[in-house]
């Protein structure tokens, strides 16, 4: 599946209470959410409230201030469900396999070890 070039995102569409969503936290720039197919026992996306950006590079870019908070909450997120370590996983382009265009952060966590990148 493929989003791209949608708009409002799915993501502005959550935001703005269009579509339904688990929302677990919020700040004034900031949601985040539980993932609708989730993949490890912990899987929230956190997204920036605009849609400005369609990918991290473009935050970090453009707003890395914004970027920061998007971790922060991540941060937190974890601190609360999984000890405070985590995952962090932005998909950048359609080959990596992102499939919404509106910049969105992966935390995942528990159960990681089996495929663990820093396995090697
Ligand atoms: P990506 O493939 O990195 O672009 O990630 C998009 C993520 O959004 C996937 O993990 C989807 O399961 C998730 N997703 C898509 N639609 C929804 C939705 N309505 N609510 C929650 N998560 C969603």
């Amino acid at each position: 599946m493929s989003t791209s070039g949608d708009s409002p995102s799915i993501f502005s569409r959550i935001v703005a209470r269009e579509i339904p969503a688990t929302i677990i936290a919020e700040t004034e720039t900031v949601i985040a959410f539980e993932d609708i197919a989730p993949k490890a026992p912990v899987h929230v996306l956190v997204v920036p409230k605009t849609e400005k950006y369609r990918n991290v590079v473009e935050l970090a870019a453009g707003d890395p201030a914004l970027l920061a908070e998007v971790v922060a909450l991540a941060s937190r997120i974890a601190d609360e469900r999984a000890g405070g370590e985590f995952r962090l996983v932005f998909n950048t382009g359609e080959a990596a396999g992102q499939t919404v265009f509106h910049v969105h952060a992966h935390v995942l966590a528990g159960g990681l070890g089996e495929d663990s990148l820093a396995d090697g």
